[in-house]
């Protein structure tokens, strides 16, 4: 049966992203629990632009890796809502600011889980463009889940190249700053995909650490700064004491140049993925 706004009750607000309120929800008959997104009508046109993009994404995807929209709501003109599973860990920056320690086998299976949704992703032309611990959600059985497609872009040719400014700089790789040097597709353009998997090695170095790889624990962004160590440093990289197979699996994703950076299917077969038990 489809749902109706008036068959939910709110239970309680999840948290805020730009312009919208993530709430818990529950259906007033059969009490399933749902995340509801609601964007407000008078926030600014880029929100409401973003909310519209991250709908005719989540309705073009289909995969165990990537949340998943139960319906979209729609007042004309006024308020939006998406109503999506609810992930009751919340995002997986919430477990490391909780202090998790992420152990290699659970990094390994939430590295699996995010590998698939991107090669979801990449091979239905979407990408991400804002992959990050606040955007990976989490359930108490450990499913990893992609989520926030509000800057995420799908491409419309193959070729189409991909310039815009979105996302969080701290995540982004080095050719989307400087593409010149680091891009791969010759023509001033960097290539998207890839850098969906720079943010990826980040991310997952991150969990391992417990802070943001380019910044000392606890020690704020400064943008040039930071900026400058990633596009001139040497790309962050795990201490000795590790696998070599998890080494090797963030030295993949974490290539400077673009072109020698992984894709998300060559990763699938990478060793270090191999050790994941599949469901
Ligand atoms: P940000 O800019 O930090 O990414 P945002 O504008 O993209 O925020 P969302 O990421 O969509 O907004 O949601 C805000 C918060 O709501 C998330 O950080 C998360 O804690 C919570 N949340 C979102 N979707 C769900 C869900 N399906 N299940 C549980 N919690 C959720
Ligand atoms: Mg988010």
């Amino acid at each position: 049966a489809t749902i109706s706004l008036s068959d939910l009750e709110k239970i309680q607000v999840l948290g805020h992203g730009n312009g919208g309120t993530v709430y818990k929800v529950r259906h007033k008959r059969n009490s399933n629990i749902y995340a509801l997104k609601v964007v407000h009508s008078d926030c600014d046109p880029i929100n409401r632009r973003q909310i519209f993009r991250e709908i005719s994404i989540l309705r073009r995807t289909d995969s165990p890796y990537v949340v998943k929209s139960h319906s979209v709501f729609e007042k004309p003109g006024g308020d939006v809502a998406i109503l999506m599973e609810y992930m009751d860990r919340g995002t997986l920056e919430n477990l490391i600011k909780s202090g998790v320690n992420f152990s290699e086998e659970i990094l390994a299976k939430i590295a699996y889980q995010v590998v698939q949704g991107l090669e979801h992703l990449h091979s239905h032309k979407i990408i991400h463009r804002d992959l990050k611990p606040s955007n990976l959600l989490v359930n108490s059985e450990m499913e990893v889940k992609i989520a926030d497609f509000g800057v995420s872009k799908i491409m419309c040719r193959t070729l189409d190249p991909c310039n815009s400014y979105v996302g969080t700089c701290a995540y982004m790789s080095p050719e989307r700053f400087d593409p010149d040097t680091y891009g791969n597709n010759n023509d001033g353009s960097y290539n998207g995909y890839a850098s969906d998997i720079w943010s990826l090695g980040l991310t997952l170095l991150e969990l391992y650490l417990g802070h943001f790889p380019y910044l000392g624990e606890g020690q704020r962004p400064d943008w040039a700064t930071l900026m400058c160590a990633i596009c001139f440093g040497e790309p962050p990289s795990l201490p000795e004491s590790v696998s070599k197979e998890f080494r090797s699996f963030i030295e993949c994703c974490l290539q400077k140049d673009s072109s020698k950076r992984w894709k998300a299917s060559q990763l699938l077969g990478h060793p270090f993925l191999q050790k994941v038990k599949r469901p």
